[in-house]
């Protein structure tokens, strides 16, 4: 299959370690191919331990000189790999939506805004401030800087594959530490077209490497070896708790943006367009398949029925596609396991009372395709109250009372994003108190941004990406102790 990108180079098919593009040492490859047609795009290499022990090697050859350099230094590469990005928007989008299925307008957005954490973190380089402390004796001087932790080995998932690559790797090459990065197998394309463009900006060889292959095998070498000094994870709960254990024997820092379980809460005071507005962006987008998606839809019982009537008939509207294709506005999922999630899911509401609203099964245009799904009667017995859907899955629960979606908002081990709808001012303070959550949006279903801190707490990880705070994952601090003043 032939894409129609206009810089053909960005289609990389190779790893890439120490400033080679190279092969698996087996020479074995993996078929990477499009959802929404099925057809092979790219062939890339099935690498291991060994191929990520020499990456990691080289990242920490490149460490020393990659730190000594100024911030300013580092601040113009990345400045330089940003505008790249910017320059190569439309063919990168086409790599992106080719390999993950999103509709291409989503994945210009998903382009400008992974691009947009380079820009962020390349200012943010020149920030890395420390502290001077006054003694605690009156020969004493107390200085506390900040330094790189060292080689940062980074695994991605494939819902986001730029965006979840350049918020991590821009923070830490702006700190001054080097990479090997793993993103999934699913969608590699866009991780190998990003590094091409990091080359070209003339980052160093080694400050960058890339390997593609076993997530058990190179998962197992960056965790097991002791030179990586911190491993940062985006991927499900499951994973990211095998990735801590593992990163335990050698005390590895860890950053962790695991899974998710938004609540939406809908009050009776809310702006209802408004809420079905941020509802379909917040549930739809990318297919319902974002750690950040409303998964639990809590509405008022006043206004219900009219909420569950007004969410219809916009989902009515969506146009399901090829995202390559005209005015798609859902592509497919991610693959047939996927499917099988969402289908369990409305099997077991249904099965204890649920109601379907809209959808509710495969699409007509078969494959990974599913029909954007409205069920009614939901109530929190069922899988979808406990469970991460990541699937184009709205379920509406009724509730009466704010203490009481309070409660049940926060019944769950996870803690990532949390929305609702109110204007009530007192109620709005109350209830953004009270939610137990990383990130909570207020009267908007659109939340991620490079300059606000995006993570989660409980069993959702611990870290920051974006913002000011995003660079503290990168950095040690060390406090040095002046005496005989
Ligand atoms: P998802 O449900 O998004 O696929 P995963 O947590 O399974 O979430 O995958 C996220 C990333 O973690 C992917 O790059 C995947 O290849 C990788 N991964 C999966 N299992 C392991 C493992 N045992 N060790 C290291 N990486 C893994």
């Amino acid at each position: 299959a032939s894409l129609p990108i206009k810089d053909k180079a960005l289609l990389r098919q190779q790893c890439y370690i120490d400033g080679q593009w190279v092969n698996a040492d087996s020479g074995k490859t993996i078929d990477v191919t499009n959802p929404a047609t099925g057809e092979v795009l790219a062939t890339i290499p099935n690498m291991g331990a060994a191929e990520t022990k020499r990456a990691i090697e080289a990242a920490n050859a490149a460490w020393p000189a990659w730190r000594k350099k100024t911030a300013k230094e580092r601040a113009v590469l990345l400045r330089k790999w940003y505008e790249l990005m910017m320059a190569a928007q439309e063919d990168l989008a086409i790599i992106l939506t080719a390999e993950q299925g999103k509709p291409l307008a989503e994945a210009k957005g998903e382009i400008a805004y992974g691009a947009s954490y380079i820009e962020w973190f390349a200012e943010e380089a020149k920030r890395v401030y420390g502290d001077v402390i006054p003694g605690h004796q009156a020969d004493k001087r107390i200085v506390v800087t900040k330094e790189p932790v060292g080689v940062v080995a980074a695994i991605t998932p494939w819902n986001f594959p730029n965006a979840m690559i350049t918020r991590k790797i821009a923070p830490a090459l702006a700190a001054g530490c080097t990479v090997v990065g793993k993103p999934a197998t699913q969608t590699p394309l866009s991780a190998l077209a990003i590094v091409e463009l990091a080359e070209r900006a003339g980052i160093p060889k080694g400050v960058i490497n890339m390997v593609t292959g076993s997530a058990t095998a190179i998962g197992g070498e960056m965790t097991g070896n002791p030179i990586v000094r911190k491993l940062t994870f985006t991927g499900s709960t499951e994973i990211g708790k095998i990735l801590m254990a593992q990163c335990a024997a050698t005390v590895k820092k860890t950053s962790m943006e695991l899974g998710g379980n938004a609540p939406f809460i809908v009050f009776d005071d809310a702006d209802l367009d408004a809420a079905v507005e941020g509802a379909l962006m917040s549930k739809f987008r990318n297919t319902g398949q974002t750690c950040v998606c409303a998964n639990r839809i809590y509405v008022q019982d006043g206004v219900y029925d009219a909420f569950a009537e007004k969410l219809k008939a916009a989902v009515a509207k969506m146009k399901i596609g090829d995202g390559l294709k005209g005015e798609t506005q859902q592509g497919p999922l991610i693959d047939m396991k996927a499917v099988a999630k969402v289908e369990e899911h409305i099997a077991d509401a249904v099965s204890k009372g649920a109601k379907v609203a809209a959808g509710g099964k495969r699409h007509a245009l078969g494959g990974s395709f599913f029909e954007p799904t409205i069920l009614t009667g939901v109530t929190q017995d069922m899988a979808v109250a406990k469970e991460e859907t990541f699937g184009p899955l709205a379920p509406l629960f009724r509730f009466k009372t704010e203490e009481e979606v309070i409660k049940l908002a926060n019944d769950t081990e996870f803690g990532l994003a949390s929305y609702f709808y109110a204007r009530d001012i007192g109620r709005v303070w109350r209830v953004a108190e009270q939610v137990e959550y990383g990130i909570v949006g207020i009267n908007t279903g659109i939340i991620s941004s490079e300059v606000a801190p995006f993570g989660g707490v409980k069993e959702s990880g611990n870290g920051r990406e974006g913002s000011k705070y995003g660079i503290d994952d990168y950095v040690e601090i060390k406090y040095m102790c002046m005496g005989g003043i």
